[in-house]
């Protein structure tokens, strides 16, 4: 007997519409699920043969992304203490099992620096996205200090520095001077981040990666190559719990 797939048929699916696709796309996305991009004014008449059609491939993708799912939110997935290797601080993440539906977090920096999880602790991804905004927070207390300090020791000017949790980018500079950075890169080992804000800095001379600018940055980090490839290969290894905060 084949066991049951465990996905309905049709599946539910996030419908976009947009002028300029001039045919339907499938796309499954960790946290829509399965996605189709269909021309404006689309006959939705003509999905369910559509999804027929892409029915292994929609089905394949689908069971993937739950297997993924569940992993991410075993509850080994929260961590006892989170390292935040740019800036040489330890965090003890103290978890108190509460009342179900909903979880608090809170933390303190003295004596010793320490997170607080009270609540349903089986909601793991919940857990997770609260200590992504405790992260944030924490980046936006350390990084600007850093970002003046490295401002300082390389002359590169900049005017504002901003704090996000993307998933895709470890940083950006925007023509009007605003470092932005993400939060992930106080996980990341201490040069590895470095890099990330002196390249940052550096776009404040030349806005796009062209030959003057590698040559800035090499000025500034003589090592910058190597830590390049590092900082390519860091996303995949930054810890589940940041990863599964994305769910
Ligand atoms: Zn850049």
């Amino acid at each position: 007997m084949k066991k049951e797939k465990g996905i309905p048929w049709p599946p539910p699916c996030r419908i976009k519409e947009n002028a300029r696709a001039k045919r339907v796309t499938l796309r499954i996305v960790p946290e829509a699920g399965l996605v189709l991009t269909v021309p404006r004014g689309f006959d939705r008449r003509c999905l369910p043969r559509i999804l027929d059609r892409h029915r292994r491939w929609i089905e394949e993708g689908l069971a993937g992304l739950e297997a993924r799912r569940s992993h991410l939110s075993r509850p080994d997935v929260l961590p006892e203490r989170i390292d935040l290797q740019a800036v040489g601080t330890v965090w003890t993440v103290a978890t108190l099992p509460g009342p179900p539906g909903s979880v608090e977090i809170s933390w303190r920096h003295r004596p010793e620096p320490r997170i607080r999880l009270y609540g349903d602790l089986s909601q793991v991804p919940l857990c997770c996205r609260l200590l992504r905004r405790w992260l944030r927070e924490e980046a936006k207390r350390v990084l600007p200090p850093w970002v003046d300090a490295l401002s300082r020791e390389t002359g590169l000017s900049y005017a504002t520095v901003r704090i996000a949790t993307q998933k895709t980018r470890w940083g950006s500079y925007s023509s009007r001077g605003t470092v932005s950075l993400n939060a992930a890169i106080l996980l990341l080992p201490r040069p590895l981040a470095r890099l990330v804000i002196v390249h940052e800095l550096c776009h404040s001379r030349h806005l796009r990666h062209d030959g003057a600018f590698r040559n800035l940055v090499a000025r500034h980090e003589p090592d910058c190559r190597r830590l390049d490839a590092q900082l390519n290969r860091a996303a995949d290894r930054l810890p589940a719990w940041y990863r599964a905060s994305f769910w």
